[in-house]
């Protein structure tokens, strides 16, 4: 199959199944055209998925399409915007329709579902890459950035950690399936950007980052300058990753694996925890407090311990 016949089976109908007024021009020119509506700003964000890299070569096409997706909507999560429309470049050793029909319906089902616009992309061969960059909207002024926190601030967290992380030691270590960790490996296949969260967040003028790299890395990211003093006894596990790790081994994969995509965000000290958007089923939990100066102390179960700077990585969250 040559590119364009397979721009024409996949892409234009992932393109065709959400339109956006603010789309003027979508697959089929040199570029697409959008306008951004007046009193907007428009929020841009990248990521590139390698194979072997950033996933496993095993990893089946469907989840491949979401994931793609999804750790970019997780992006645009964090910054408070609502999703608009993406542009997609996909890297292929060979156009097999079966791989391909299946990589198009897992981001469809997502594209769909968050209503974001695929406008435009790249098709290439090579070694296999993902690379999608997402635009978003929110009203103009109002994103939510890093580095935001004033000492005696809340710091919470979405959902539960660890249970993607878990999936890819697990992925890493066995080909043979296990049902005990099917739903670690859900999480990790189709993460869930927490898009209704992070616009609710930005009426609350907080600070916020999503989960990608473990949960010390990222609040590092997200206090920059100022510190923290975490409540090892606070992290959110779930009860699956409890009774595969047992609850410290739960622990300490919440707070160093990666691959979540929950949202880390702070909240004034003071007054009511934050309850989240209306209606929403996702807990929201407090796991410490902004600190004055630099450095990260975790309260547990034997006493206190200092992580300095390098403490981040050194828990073993890994960038890439
Ligand atoms: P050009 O040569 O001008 O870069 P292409 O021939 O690569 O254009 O692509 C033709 C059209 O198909 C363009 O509108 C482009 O944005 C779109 N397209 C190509 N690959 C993809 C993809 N992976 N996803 C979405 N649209 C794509
Ligand atoms: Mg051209």
């Amino acid at each position: 199959m040559d590119e364009f016949s397979l721009i024409d089976r996949f892409w234009k109908p992932l393109g065709d199944a959400v339109t956006h007024s603010e789309v003027i021009e979508g697959i089929g020119n040199d570029g697409a055209v959008v306008r951004c509506p007046p009193g907007q700003d428009q929020v841009m964000t990248m990521d590139t998925l390698v194979e072997g890299v950033h996933f496993p070569s095993d990893m089946p096409p469907h989840a491949l399409g979401w994931r793609a997706l999804a750790v970019n909507l997780s992006d645009l999560a964090a910054m408070g915007a609502q999703p608009l429309c993406f542009t997609l470049s996909v890297t292929l050793p060979e156009a097999s329709t079966s791989w391909l029909a299946a990589f198009a319906d897992g981001m469809k089902a997502l594209a769909v579902r968050e209503n974001i616009q695929l406008v435009g992309g790249d098709t290439t061969r090579g070694p296999l890459s993902i690379t999608v960059q997402a635009q978003g909207l929110l009203p103009a002024g109002s994103a939510v950035r890093r580095g935001n926190a004033q000492p005696g601030d809340r710091i919470c967290v979405s959902g539960s950690l660890g249970e993607a992380g878990e999936a890819l030691n697990w992925l890493d270590e066995s080909d043979t399936p296990d049902p005990a960790v099917d739903t670690a490996l859900q999480r990790y296949r189709y993460p869930e950007p927490r898009l209704a969260l992070g616009q609710w967040l930005r009426e609350a003028g907080s600070a916020a980052v999503d989960v990608s790299d473990g949960l010390l890395a990222d609040l590092g990211h997200l206090l920059l300058d100022r510190g923290a003093r975490l409540d090892w006894q606070a992290l959110p596990v779930s009860d699956g990753l409890v009774s595969l790790r047992g609850l410290e081994g739960a622990r300490r994969l919440a707070a160093s694996a990666g691959d979540d995509y929950e949202l880390l965000f702070v909240w004034p000290g003071g007054g009511p925890a934050p309850s989240g958007p209306k209606g929403s089923a996702l807990p929201l939990t407090v796991i410490g407090t902004v600190t004055e100066g630099a450095g990260v102390t975790l309260n547990g179960p034997e006493g206190s311990i200092q992580l300095e700077e390098q403490g981040y990585t050194h828990f073993g969250g890994h960038h890439d």
